[in-house]
């Protein structure tokens, strides 16, 4: 798993914990998905579908890679163009903070928005 993906699960269930905590529910167990670093709202379905893409592991099937791209058109083809555009940057900048890596061609290094590189 990588790292990143470990990060979400850990943030995601200290979250849900604390909610429970507070409704005095005892703790749940792991859960089955991995949740990922997306604030709910507008456009959330749009943002996870393109985390969803850029975590997918180097060695995913062509399948695999094929449906989260299709997901992530299906979503953003749901937004204005505006909008979809000004969160595909927002989402882009923040996974190359986290993770250091270009969510384009998942080089280390430089973050290519705007097809300045390998998008
Ligand atoms: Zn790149």
């Amino acid at each position: 798993m990588p790292d990143l993906a470990k990060k979400a699960l850990a943030i995601a269930r200290e979250m849900r914990e604390a909610e429970r905590r507070r409704k005095g529910l005892p703790p749940t167990p792991e859960p089955q998905e991995i949740p990922l670093p997306v604030a709910a709202g507008p456009g959330a379905a749009y943002r996870q579908a393109l985390w969803h893409l850029w975590t997918l592991p180097p060695d995913a099937p062509q399948a695999t890679y094929d449906q989260a791209l299709a997901e992530v058109l299906l979503q953003e083809s749901l937004l204005p163009p505006l909008v979809a555009q000004a969160l595909h940057r927002e989402e882009a900048r923040r996974f190359h903070a986290e993770t250091g890596r270009c969510p384009f061609c998942q080089e280390p290094g430089e973050l290519h928005l705007d097809g300045s590189g390998g998008s």
